[in-house]
């Protein structure tokens, strides 16, 4: 846990703030049983995304990326937004944050009552053809996958579906990238939770905000590439620092505890 000092001037900084936005990535889902792609026992230590995860081998390979997809389908449908996740979304129906800016694609602000969330990276529970751009919403294909129809296809035509998250090698969403680049710009506060801010362009977004004006928190488990763009360096778990320095007063508790 950051030493107290450090923790009241966040508080201080939080209570004073009249546009607050969130950018957050992997870390903050973890305790909600998702993990991060990249810490050790991942799933980039056990699936190469540059094989199973460009927009390339998706193309060539259908079946090798649902194989993967499976695995997260399972962790992601059975998880629940936590703490952090409930804190922001309690920040928001306040008047104090004006969104998130999410890198994940694993619905949770959603589903923890945040009504502006960008998704820089698409939304796991979303699919479409590749063949007819039909466009699928919602957990059942993921629960076929989960009971092993790989690569899930089209009812209408019977082509192959591609979840909306974004593969390596594919563009990010040009309307979820203006709207951050907008909310970046007339923030006065942004909290970056959970990110390593080594994927690029989203991981310069703190720093935009920073340049044009913002005070910048940073809540992270470990050192970030780019820790410098912060006024406040917390170093901690999300579900244990986030709703203190917003002062939520709701239950912290693991969801898989609940
Ligand atoms: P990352 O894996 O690069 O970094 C996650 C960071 O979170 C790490 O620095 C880690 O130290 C920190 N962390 C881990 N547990 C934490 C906790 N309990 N509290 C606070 N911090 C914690 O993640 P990224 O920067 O978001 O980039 C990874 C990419 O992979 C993203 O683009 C995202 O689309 C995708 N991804 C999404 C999910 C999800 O939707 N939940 C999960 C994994 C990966």
């Amino acid at each position: 846990m950051p030493n107290s000092d450090a923790l009241e001037y966040a508080k201080q900084l939080v209570a004073q703030s009249k546009k607050i936005t969130a950018f957050t990535g992997a870390g903050i889902s973890v305790d909600s049983g998702i993990p991060d792609f990249r810490s050790e026992g991942g799933l980039w230590e056990r699936y190469d995304p540059h094989e199973y995860a460009t927009i390339e081998s998706f193309m060539q390979n259908p079946t090798k990326f649902w194989t993967m997809g499976r695995e997260i389908a399972e962790t992601i449908l059975r998880a629940q937004p936590n703490a952090a996740h409930k804190a922001l979304a309690n920040l928001e129906s306040d008047g104090k944050l004006v969104g998130v800016i999410t890198q994940n694609i694993d619905n949770l602000h959603q589903a923890a009552g945040n009504k502006l969330v960008v998704e820089l990276h698409g939304n796991y529970l979303r699919a479409y053809c590749i063949e007819c751009n039909m466009e699928y919403v919602g957990d059942r294909i993921h629960q076929s996958v989960v009971n092993g129809e790989i690569p899930p296809k089209c009812e209408k035509c019977n082509g192959v579906l591609k979840s909306e998250a974004i593969l390596f090698g594919e563009p990010l969403p040009e309307v979820a990238m203006t709207k951050a680049i907008e909310m970046c710009r007339k923030t006065d506060l942004m909290l970056v939770i959970g990110t390593s801010l080594s994927v690029y362009p989203a991981a310069y977004l703190p720093q935009l905000a920073k340049n044009s004006g913002a005070k910048v928190i940073l809540v992270n488990l470990e050192g970030t590439n780019r820790d410098s763009v912060a006024d406040i360096v917390l170093r901690g778990r999300a579900t244990e620092i986030v709703p203190i320095i917003v002062d939520y007063q709701g239950p912290i508790v693991y969801p898989n505890q609940e």
